[in-house]
């Protein structure tokens, strides 16, 4: 409560008082602490009201406490027009890149004498920056994540697929209380690792062949993300190296995380680690085909981007990832990934799990 007060105030301080449409909803969640899956939130200089449906009634009054609630029968997309209206509001801002064209259609048609003006990432900036609050949050997810991880991970079987040893790392969460997985947990062994995105196939774990786990619960709203490498007997000496390079990138990458330190220059670490080793006539920062990292929270991707070009200073709250990977196709995937919150004079890292290969 005291949080959703505080978080409407920064917004208000911010954006000189101008009324917001805000449409996306883990903005809403964030600014009024409402989780259902319809809403609609309008901040203007004195006043938060949520819209949503009769499903909601009691959920959106019982968790939106700083906000005025409004209960509509099916759409509540007429009432926050009437609101608007009765307000004479001569302007309203919109979540440019959060909007349904059908929503931004029909209050262009139903307040011709508001001006509907686009903005972008206004409540996602205030997000970058966790509170305690949201940093103790993030650290259960986390370590929810990590004991999901040594559950499975401890009784991996040479008789499973990839798919089945995904959907044991998903049940392994709920059992263990998170809200569901952040993504579709990944884990592809031997060439498939190659695909940054693997989706885990309907066959055997190879023997000896690199595996990617890349796993995320939900815990209390918030996103954990976690990417470890296992193997089903010794890999050799080859493969080893290559997850012996990455380990050193992402360990370059996460010494560089300070306050004022801009996120090109940590993504850059990483890649000039990279740079140093070769396999087979190829620069492995050449298969690093992604960017390092990104910032997480109560959604799985969120500012800011630890990427090439991005100059976007750290500051001390923001809580990211450091992924670095590289990708041989048709032999083998290597990443390793951390979370890793920014603190007044460098970093911690907050995932518990030890990151080297794991040989089962
Ligand atoms: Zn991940
Ligand atoms: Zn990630």
């Amino acid at each position: 409560m005291e949080d959703h007060s505080n978080r409407l105030a920064a917004l208000r301080s911010g954006v000189r008082d101008q009324p917001l449409y805000v449409s996306a909803l883990p903005n809403i969640r964030y600014l009024t602490g409402f989780t259902g899956s319809a809403g609609h939130l309008l901040v203007t200089a004195d006043k938060a009201t949520l819209f949503t449906d009769s499903r909601y009634s009691s959920q959106a009054r019982e968790q939106a406490r700083c906000a005025a609630v409004r209960i509509s029968r099916g759409d509540a997309r007429p009432v926050l027009v009437a609101e608007a209206k009765k307000l004479r509001l001569k302007r309203l801002r919109f979540e440019a890149n959060r909007i349904d064209y059908g929503t931004y259609a029909y209050l262009n048609a139903e307040l011709p004498r508001c001006r509907l003006m686009p903005v972008d990432s206004v409540v996602e900036k205030l997000r970058q920056i966790k509170s305690a609050s949201e940093i103790a949050a993030m650290r259960d997810s986390l370590a929810l994540n990590s004991a999901a991880y040594e559950d499975v991970v401890n009784r991996l079987d040479a008789r499973w697929s990839e798919a089945e040893m995904a959907a044991e790392l998903e049940f392994a969460m709920r059992r263990r209380g998170a809200e569901g997985a952040a993504f579709p947990t990944i884990v592809a062994s031997g060439e498939h690792g190659a695909r940054p995105h693997a989706e885990p196939r309907d066959q055997r774990i190879e023997p000896r062949a690199l595996v990617v786990v890349d796993q995320g619960a939900i815990l209390g709203g918030y996103c954990s993300d976690m990417t470890r490498m296992v193997a089903l007997g010794d890999p050799g000496a080859a493969q080893k190296a290559l997850v012996q390079a990455v380990l050193e990138a992402q360990a370059a990458a996460i010494d560089a995380i300070r306050p004022g330190v801009e996120c090109r220059t940590v993504d850059g670490r990483a890649r000039e680690v990279l740079k140093k080793t070769n396999v087979g006539g190829v620069r492995l920062d050449e298969l690093f085909v992604h960017s390092t990292g990104h910032g997480l929270g109560l959604e799985i991707h969120e500012g800011p981007r630890i990427a090439p070009g991005q100059r976007q200073r750290l500051r001390q709250g923001m809580v990211v990832t450091v992924e670095p990977g590289v990708y041989l196709e048709g032999l083998a995937g290597v990443r390793i990934e951390d979370v890793v919150a920014v603190t007044a004079s460098g970093c911690e890292v907050l995932t518990g799990t030890p990151r080297e290969l794991r040989v089962l």
